[in-house]
Formats: C-alpha cells, structure tokens, sequence
C-alpha cells in the first residue's frame, strides 16, 4: 500500500473542506485533500451563498475574481404567507454584501481549489475514497482511501472530517449525531426564466404544498416541500398532476410548468437536521455538515461550513506549523463555533415547526407570521441570522 505524509489530512472537498485546504495552504502548512468524486458536478447541492461567505472572499483578496463567475445577486426574498405577504430585505444585514449570492457550487469550487493549487504545500486527490481511519494508541493518524482499484495511506497530525451529511468519517469513528428535527422531502427541479420575471427570491404555499422559488438568473431554481415519504404518491398520480399542483401555486409559470414532462428532471433530497455532541477526538475534527447537518431552511448549509473552516484554520495554523496539536485545540474550535450551530439549527427547527410543517398539514397557522410582518427588528434579526450568522468570523492569520 502506498503512503503519503502530511500536516493536515482533509476528508471531503465540499465547501468546507475546500476553504480549509485553501487557508492552510495559503499559510504554508502541508495539506492533502480528498474528495470520493472525480468532479465537482452536482445538481441542487446548495447554490445560495450569504453575505459571510462573501465576506471570507473577499478577506482572501478573491471577490473580484469570483465575480467574473456567472452569478445572480438577490436583494430581497417575497415570503407568501397566511399573515399576508412578508418582504425580508437582505439590506438590513450590515455587510459589504447585502445580498445572497446564486452560483454554481461547483464553479465554486473548481475557483476555490484552482486557487489552492496555486500553493506547493496543497495536495488534492480526486476520486479518493476513504474507507478505514489509521489509528494508533488510540489516536487518528490518518486514513485510509481507496482509488482506481488501489489502495492509499495518508498520515497526518490532523485529520479533519468534512465529508457532509452521511459522513463516512462519523461512522468509522463510532460517532452518533442526535437529530434535531423531524425529517422532509425536498422535490427539486428548474424551469426557465424571463427577463420580465421578478428577480427576488419568492415562495407560494397551497393546500399541503410549498414551494420556494429561487432566482438563478437564466433559469427558476425551484424546491417544493413534502412530508417525508409521500414522493412516491406523487409520482403515482403522474407527472401532470405534479404540473397543476405547481401551477396551481404559482399560475402565472404554469407555461412553463408543462415543460417538465419527465420525472427524471426532477430530484428528491432529504432535508433534516442532526448536530454531534464532541467534534473531536484525538487526532480527529469534524467540520461542516459531518458535524452539524442543516436542513435546507434559509439555505445556511454552506455558510456555517465555511465559517467552520475558517475557525479551523484561526485556531490550527500556528500548532500544525509547531507540531503540537492537541484536544486544547479541537475543544477550542467546538467552543468557538457551537453556540451559532445550535442558534442556527433552533432557527431552522422553529421555522419547520411553524412555517413547514402547518402548511403541510394544511392547517393554517398565522401567529408566527402575523409577528414577522408586524415587527422589523424581527425580520432584521431572521436575516441577520441567516446572512451572517450569531458571530461573525474572520480569517486571523496571514499568508506566508
Ligand atoms: C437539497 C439541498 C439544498 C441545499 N441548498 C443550500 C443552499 O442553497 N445554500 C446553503 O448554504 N446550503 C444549502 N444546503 C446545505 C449545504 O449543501 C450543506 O450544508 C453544505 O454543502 C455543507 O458543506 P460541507 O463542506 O460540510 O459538506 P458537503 O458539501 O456535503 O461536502 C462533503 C464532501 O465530502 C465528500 N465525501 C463524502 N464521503 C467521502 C469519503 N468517504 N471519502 C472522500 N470524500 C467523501 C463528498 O463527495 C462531498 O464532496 C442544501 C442542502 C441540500 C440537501
């Protein structure tokens, strides 16, 4: 078996993963990422990114570049509600960016490790997929991963697990995350979009149904939630039935509605919550979604995943350089990034219980929104929230 030596063993090259590999690199500390595909495609993973990640790149010296990248910049979000309709304006949210940002993940991504690869301690492995940890008196050292028929060893002083939401990584170490919230169905698909079309971000709601409409410049990202299970039905019932249903919430699209005629333009994710209790163990962190899975609600998934990132690199740079990590460290990161984890997941559980699921049981409940629309400071902190997260994060060491 073949071997490699490194300072930092990353397992995931998600957002995560891959800004960590970048701000390490950057400072000039050995780091080897994996990643179990051999591209970065991916449909419907995520493509809002909020004003913090915004501000992380342009901390890094990069927002104008990650601007030449195909993007849509969305100012405000028309929330249809019992209440009556509720505008949320990313304005309030003090930053240089007021706005979500629509790209591409995968564009993001390619631009994030292509900048990392500019760096000679970066290494990055594609379709290297981890299979086993290395351990040693009971410490991690490494992992194991498997590639074209071979298999690998990677050694490291850390290993940082940023392998998302089904996290290999949390299974091989024995760890359990507790689930936060019930469980649902996201039905995603796209149509195309006008130029007369609005460009904020909408949702409209109707008789057991909800649908967000995300605004991707040339096209409609479009997610409608379900209660967990019921895809089957819908498909049983047939594709132009599933066409009137979206028609029926947003009619002034129902031409285009009829363009989706396949089921197979048309994914189900799961959308639920979980957050682990330890980050860490000897030798081992977990970053990201491994750590804490957000639901989709306020599309902040990829937000806290970066933020952690950045906190990883604030509290690991100087010890990885010196050769002395230890638990001091790891807790420390736990430390500094659970509360906004928690804050953030009773956000999202709070707007399940009184957004999601009244209306997938087709019982109008109007308290929760009746307080949004009335008070500002209310709407203010949701955005904020969202936008920026509990506590704001900075990049804190140089390049070399
Ligand atoms: C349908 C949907 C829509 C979403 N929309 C948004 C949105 O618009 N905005 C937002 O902020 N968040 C969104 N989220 C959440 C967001 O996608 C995640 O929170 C975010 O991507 C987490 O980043 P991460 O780096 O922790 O993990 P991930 O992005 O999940 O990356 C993990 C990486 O690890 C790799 N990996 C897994 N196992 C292994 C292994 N054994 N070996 C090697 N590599 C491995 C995976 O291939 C993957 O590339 C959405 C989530 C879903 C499900």
């Amino acid at each position: 078996m073949l071997s490699h030596l490194t300072k930092c063993c990353i397992v995931g090259g998600g957002p995560g993963g891959a800004i960590l590999a970048l701000l390490l690199a950057r400072q000039g500390i050995e780091v080897t990422l994996l990643e179990q595909h051999s591209s970065f495609d991916r449909d419907f993973r995520g493509d809002v990114f909020h004003s913090s990640v915004m501000e992380i790149v342009d901390q890094l010296g990069l927002i104008d570049s990650l601007f030449q990248i195909p993007h849509t910049k969305i100012y405000s979000a028309v929330v249809d509600s019992p209440a009556g309709t509720i505008t949320l304006d990313f304005g309030m949210i003090r930053s240089k960016f007021p706005h979500l940002t629509t790209i591409n993940q995968s564009h993001f991504l390619e631009f994030i490790i292509t900048e990392a690869s500019r760096y000679k301690h970066f290494r990055h492995i594609m379709n290297a997929k981890v299979i086993s940890l290395v351990e040693e008196n009971d410490q991690v050292c490494g992992v194991r991963f498997r590639k074209d028929q071979a298999q690998y060893e990677v050694r490291s002083e850390i290993t940082v697990a940023a392998d998302g939401r089904y996290s290999t990584m949390r299974k091989l170490a024995g760890m359990e995350p507790v689930a936060l919230t019930r469980p649902i169905d996201v039905i995603w698909f796209r149509i195309p979009r006008q130029t007369t079309d609005p460009e904020h971000l909408f949702n409209r709601s109707k008789n057991s149904s909800m649908l967000a409409c995300v605004n991707r410049g040339e096209h409609w990202q479009m997610g409608m939630f379900i209660q967990k299970g019921t895809y089957p039905e819908i498909q049983r019932q047939g594709i132009h039935s599933f066409q009137q249903t979206l028609s029926e919430l947003v009619p002034e699209f129902s031409e285009r509605f009829a363009l989706l005629t396949d089921w197979k333009q048309i994914s189900i994710l799961s959308a639920s919550s979980s957050r682990l209790k330890k980050w860490y163990m000897p030798g081992l962190m977990f970053i990201g979604d491994a750590a804490h899975t957000m639901s989709p609600l306020g599309a902040v998934g990829i937000n806290y995943a970066i933020q952690d990132a950045v906190v990883t690199a604030n509290v690991l740079a100087r010890p990885l350089r010196e050769g002395n990590v230890s638990l001091k460290h790891l807790a420390s990161i736990q430390k500094q990034r659970e509360l906004s984890t928690k804050i953030i997941q009773g956000y999202q559980s709070l707007m399940q219980k009184q957004i999601i699921d009244p209306v997938l049981k087709n019982k109008n409940s109007t308290v929760g929104f009746k307080l949004v629309k009335r008070f500002r400071w209310l709407r203010k902190i949701m955005v904020i929230l969202v936008g920026s997260g509990f506590k704001r994060v900075r990049i804190q060491e140089k390049p070399m």
